[in-house]
């Protein structure tokens, strides 16, 4: 063979990762097809780029372009490929707009993602550099090279994976490695990718260093109860370029077998875990992170710990669109990301824009636990403690927020409906205007409508975390503004299947108390992502005195 790889290959392997291929991709598919036919792989995956940084109209390089999207190009096994330091050609990104793939067996895996393949493993990849500057918007277009560290957090989400590929590299990978590396250019480390590795401890993690191949000793994560008390391994693996002229590694096969246990103690060759998470600067303790469950949907109570050998399911898109992990929940409109729970405007707000005129923006807010639970009940001890205490933390916050820009003329109303039968559990925060409180309109407003609906009477009690309760809930926490911000008078309404409890009930008393019955329905509120954008924006400038999370 006159390629200097495939000596490379053991005997069992399964898949191919490939580094930046640069728009060489015809020569690169034609001997990923050579390499195929021999080892019969599962998939391939492109952890570089596979297109040329820039295209002229006329040249040959455009023309191999238009030739793969019209499928003329044979490429010969499922391919994923990665978001590296090039924007995708125009022609690429029209034809995923329409379609899954580029051609038959050509996958974008997009700038943030969390899927399996067809075996069953489970890839995360975050494409592009981070956007330092956020403001010029290029993070949001999802075929420029670009992500944020909003994009980063997210994908903490996905809680386990298989395979990493990142295109930048985790901050301090290097440390207590021996393995030498002198690249032409030293690859950007993130402090942001390091915390995936710590979290989602990936069997496999990929990414390039342009004409440098280096693939560093496997390190080992601490056991824990989450890990059976098993050693989890990593191997970081960063790829040279395609025709680098240095002939350094640009391709590598590896197998991997999902359901493979961890090793009962760190294999030989082996260091600790190089990379820490960033939460430890601040204290945080490290194991609040293996709570953040992604479920695999079903729906109910559910305890939070995994059984043994038992899957966790795929992730599959229209889920949960409370689930941060999800990619296809509106990320435009998350506002903040604490540690155990994040805040998000509502989508199709109660008020208008300009319902209150002294803030500008709606301020209808959801906080949402990270956790996929259907009550804050139904969480295991330690992580509803603090994801209760966090999401009051949220709701003193913008209280004190709402102080800050209209002195003691807007209280707050947060409910919640705790119902086993619900997929994800939050809140719903919204300002009401001082008078309406003080005069015990909202509280009535509550009370007059269950009583209308037949349903139990409102009680004044505080059931905090609701650990204690037994039967479904609806709660109201009110603030009046002449109080500290972390007052709350609440009120508590049990209820069960006796009753048809319908989920919009806090919003529709908040609709008639608001004088906003035209908006009672969230679906007549719609508004373009222009506008949910300005809202964000808008609420985020008021609350970054207030945003312990930023
Ligand atoms: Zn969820």
């Amino acid at each position: 063979m006159q390629y200097n790889v495939s000596v490379l290959y053991p005997s069992d392997a399964r898949s191919v990762v490939v580094g930046g291929v640069n728009g060489q991709f015809k020569t690169v598919f034609q001997k990923l097809g050579a390499l195929h036919a021999k080892n019969n792989f599962a998939f391939a995956i492109v952890a570089g780029d596979l297109f040329a940084a820039s295209l002229e109209a006329e040249s040959t390089d455009a023309a191999d372009v238009q030739a793969l999207v019209d499928g003329s190009i044979d490429v010969p096994l499922p391919t994923y490929f990665a978001l590296g330091n090039h924007p995708l050609p125009p022609a690429v990104g029209q034809k995923l707009e329409s379609e899954d793939e580029v051609c038959h067996n050509l996958f974008f895996l997009g700038k943030r993602t969390t899927m399996k393949t067809s075996e069953g493993i489970r890839i995360v990849a975050l494409g592009g550099q981070l956007d330092q500057n956020i403001i010029a918007g290029q993070s949001k277009d999802k075929y420029l090279p670009f992500y944020t560290e909003t994009d980063a957090k997210i994908l903490r989400g996905a809680t386990t994976a298989d395979i990493l590929i990142t295109n930048e590299w985790p901050e301090g990978i290097q440390k207590r490695s021996k393995v030498e590396f002198n690249p032409e250019a030293q690859p950007s480390m993130r402090q942001c990718i390091a915390d995936l590795d710590v979290i989602l401890k990936p069997r496999y993690h990929f990414s390039t260093s342009g004409n440098t191949f280096y693939e560093r000793e496997p390190f080992f994560h601490q056991p824990s109860d989450d890990t059976d008390n098993l050693y989890p391994v990593t191997r970081f693996i960063s790829l040279a370029s395609f025709g680098n002229p240095n002939k350094q590694k640009w391709i590598y096969a590896f197998s991997l077998e999902p359901s493979a246990s961890h090793p009962v103690s760190p294999p030989t060759g082996s260091t600790a875990c190089p990379v820490t998470l960033s939460e430890k600067k601040r204290g945080a303790p490290e194991h609040r992170e293996q709570h953040l469950v992604y479920d695999d949907g079903s729906r109910g109570r559910r305890g939070n710990k995994r059984r043994k050998g038992e899957s966790r399911g795929p992730i599959t898109a229209s889920e949960c669109f409370f689930c941060l992990a999800n990619e296809n929940i509106a990320t435009h409109l998350v506002a903040s990301i604490g540690e155990n729970s994040y805040l998000t405007t509502a989508k199709g707000p109660l008020p208008a824009s300009q319902t209150y005129p002294k803030l500008g923006f709606p301020s209808h807010m959801l906080i949402i636990p990270f956790s996929h639970q259907a009550t804050l009940g139904s969480m295991e001890e330690e992580e509803r403690h603090a994801t209760y205490a966090e999401m009051q933390r949220y709701r003193r916050a913008m209280n004190s927020m709402l102080k800050s820009v209209a002195d003691t003329e807007y209280g707050s109303v947060t409910w919640e409906a705790s119902k086993s039968s619900l997929p994800h559990t939050h809140w719903q925060y919204l300002p009401v205007s001082a008078d309406l409180i003080s005069k015990g309109l909202v509280e009535a407003a509550f009370k007059a409508l269950a009583e209308n609906l037949h349903w139990p009477k409102f009680e004044k009690e505080d059931v905090g975390d609701g650990f204690e309760e037994t039967s479904d809930f609806f709660r109201v926490l009110v603030w009046n503004p002449k109080d500290d911000p972390d007052k709350q008078t609440s009120y508590v309404m049990r209820f069960d299947e006796k009753i048809r409890f319908h989920n919009q009930f806090g919003r529709e008393v908040l609709a008639k108390l608001l004088r906003l019955d035209n908006r009672v329905d969230w679906k007549n509120c719609g508004q373009t992502q222009a506008q949910e954008e300005q809202d964000v924006e808008k609420f985020k400038e008021a609350f970054k005195n207030f945003d312990f999370a930023a």
